[in-house]
């Protein structure tokens, strides 16, 4: 992944589980900017909204260019969740670009009613619940009145803020799942890393759907080196060959795309999502400044330093505070995250080990937390982004561009995800 902005503060961890069920605040009104708080710059612009509709609930990702502090208050009367962000400086253009993300929500019903107030240097977002809303009922197939209890989650992280919307439906069916998640486990038997296993509850032993990523594409070349090789190039082409050694080992697997086009992020979540895959696995190269940097790395979603955070909390609308129901979903955000780790991780050392068995100096940089957009967004699907090597460096490029170096990466991953045992070497392209 090429980040023009390299970004990674971790602020400060308050507690373990922090759990705050806010009661009424009072929030400030939004002052006028001074033009001493222009000049030092502290005000921060708008990059995105996404709605994510994830497998539990709906999701409200909002990017500003620089950290994020906000003040949040529940209104019971109002049914209402407002969240002020400090520092945001909207304009109209943005505006209007979030009222018509936001228009799902309120035409699925999930939302009643949303309010942008717009300041200089704040923003604040007021969703408002039905206090009662309309329900089919599936036994006699017509429209009921029901009570919309709502659980909120929030969080604001370095430069992200998140609302997880969980409708009455989706914590029914939260609660009645004892531990129905994906849990992956490591056989440690064979070379200290071998094969990813997943299992559920049930140990139902259903093939896994594997979605590979391949970075970039179409105007959005990513990373380039000096030999003309390009990110999306190199991303796409050992992606195809994960894809075809996956396939003939028969494992449903899927590509977000499988030619050179633009795909958005928002997009290649979605597609996860609807394709109900248990593994999501990003690939891409990196690039830097400094040309000597050089080796492969891994990532994963940071959810402990998320929910350790003092910004994140969770609150009740329409109905009583529920602590068991709270823990359910941390636990299963937590193994989601372990899930991630691990795929990350296993992978990064069976690319490292397979790599340094046939070429000198290939260097682990190591398997990192990071919040992005991909890991915000699949928040029901153990997802890992692999950096192949940085383009930007001589050596590690002109290997890139060998498909024998090319095919060990793909032939590795494959190990990591399925074990040696299986060969996909002799089954692949
Ligand atoms: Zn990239």
């Amino acid at each position: 992944m090429y980040r023009i902005s390299f970004y990674f503060s971790l602020l400060v961890l308050w507690s373990i589980l922090n759990i705050h069920i806010l009661t009424a605040a009072i929030i400030a009104p939004s002052k006028t900017p001074t033009l001493a708080s222009k000049e030092n710059n502290s005000f921060s612009t708008f990059e995105y909204l996404d709605i994510q509709d994830g497998a539990l609930a709906q999701q409200i990702i909002i990017k500003a260019a620089k950290p994020i502090t906000c003040k949040k208050h529940i209104d019971n009367e109002k049914h209402q969740f407002v969240v002020n962000i400090n520092g945001l400086a909207l304009s109209t253009l943005d505006q209007e670009t979030i009222r018509k993300k936001i228009e799902p929500l309120l035409s699925k019903g999930y939302i009643n009613r949303f309010d942008l107030e717009a300041a200089p240097d704040s923003a604040r977002f007021i969703l408002t619940f039905k206090p009662q809303r309309q329900i089919i009922n599936t036994d006699t197939n017509e429209f009921e009145e029901a009570k919309n209890s709502i659980l909120i989650r929030s969080c604001a992280y370095t430069k992200h803020f998140t609302i997880d919307i969980y409708t009455k439906d989706a914590l029914d069916g939260i609660l009645q799942k004892t531990n129905n998640f994906i849990r992956l486990a490591e056989n440690k038997k064979k070379n200290g890393n071998g094969p990813l296993f997943a299992m559920n509850e049930s140990l139902s032993c259903s093939p896994l759907r594997y979605i590979i990523d391949p970075g970039h594409g179409g105007d959005d070349h990513g990373a380039k080196a000096h030999n003309g090789l390009t990110e999306k190039e190199v991303t796409l082409d050992i992606s195809k060959r994960i894809h075809r050694m996956l396939q003939k080992l028969n494992y449903p697997v899927y590509m977000t795309r499988y030619s050179d086009i633009e795909l958005p992020l928002a997009e290649r979540a979605q597609l996860a999502q609807q394709m109900k895959a248990d593994f999501f696995i990003s690939i891409h190269a990196n690039g830097a400044v400094n040309e000597k940097a050089y080796g492969i790395e891994a990532y994963y979603f940071p959810a402990k330093e998320l929910q350790s955070h003092k910004n994140f909390d969770f609150v009740f609308i329409n109905q009583p505070k529920n602590v068991a129901l709270v823990k359910k979903i941390q636990q299963h955000v937590n193994l989601m995250a372990q899930n991630s780790y691990q795929l990350a991780h296993t992978i990064l050392q069976k690319i490292h080990t397979g790599l340094s068995t046939h070429y000198d100096d290939i260097n682990n940089r190591g398997t990192k937390p990071e919040n992005f957009r991909l890991f915000l967004q699949n928040t029901s699907i153990p997802t890992a982004l692999i950096e192949v090597g940085f383009l930007t460096n001589r050596k590690e490029a002109d290997r890139l561009k060998q498909k024998s170096y090319r095919k060990r990466i793909a032939q590795q991953i494959v190990y990591a995800l399925v074990g040696e045992s299986s060969n996909p070497s002799a089954a692949a392209a």
